[in-house]
């Protein structure tokens, strides 16, 4: 695949994993600060796939692109799957997340392991020049963990619990974490609708 998308997100953690992700397509990525744009989204969707579809074209408005963002968040099902698509949000958007995460697992202290389970959530939107879009989602199954652990990875990482690979999600590396995440699982996706958008 030949030619640019622009990435609506501002998030610096997001755009890595996305160019590794995309690196086997040939296709550029770039942020929205790299192409130039600046737009003050309304995020304000009900749903993570609403959210993604709102940035998407948001963006698709100031490019002829192909123009991708995704919508994510972290789910605790204890929490009644707070903090959702306010996860960014949550607690206020510059708190550190050394502090949200020390709340979170303060909040579940005395929480049984089977009732600790959580999970990241992506929406993955795509903004073709033709109006058109497509989404696609995905899950990374976890528990929330009894500390704070691993110094990959972003935001809710490093309580993110994988019992499968006895890690948390900030002790993958981001090759290990693009495979089975939530990110990478939704951009696999939408690879192949691209391929399919592009005539491939
Ligand atoms: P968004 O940029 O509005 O989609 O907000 C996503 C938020 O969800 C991030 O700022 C993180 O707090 C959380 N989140 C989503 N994906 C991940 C991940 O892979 N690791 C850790 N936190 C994540």
């Amino acid at each position: 695949m030949q030619g640019r998308i622009v990435f609506a997100t501002g998030n610096a953690g997001k755009i890595k994993e996305i160019r590794m992700i995309m690196e086997d397509t040939g296709m550029e990525v770039v942020s929205m600060k790299d192409a130039g744009i600046t737009a003050d989204i309304d995020e304000n969707g009900k749903t993570y796939e609403e959210n993604a579809l709102i940035k998407a074209r948001a963006v698709a408005a100031f490019t002829n692109d192909i123009v991708m963002a995704d919508d994510s968040g972290l789910e605790i099902d204890y929490l009644n799957k707070e903090p959702g698509i306010y996860s960014a949000r949550y607690m206020g958007h510059d708190t550190p997340y050394a502090f949200k995460n020390q709340k979170i697992l303060d909040k579940l202290r005395d929480v049984p392991e089977e009732k600790r389970t959580a999970r990241f959530v992506c929406a993955m939107a795509l903004a073709l020049p033709d109006g058109t879009t497509r989404t696609a989602q995905a899950t990374m199954e976890g528990r929330i963990g009894y500390e704070i652990k691993g110094e990959n990875g972003f935001g809710y990482d490093p309580i993110l619990w994988l019992p499968e690979y006895g890690k948390t999600s900030a002790e993958l590396t981001m090759e290990e974490k693009n495979r089975i995440s939530h990110r990478g699982k939704a951009l696999e996706r939408m690879k192949d609708a691209l391929k399919e958008a592009l005539g491939e």
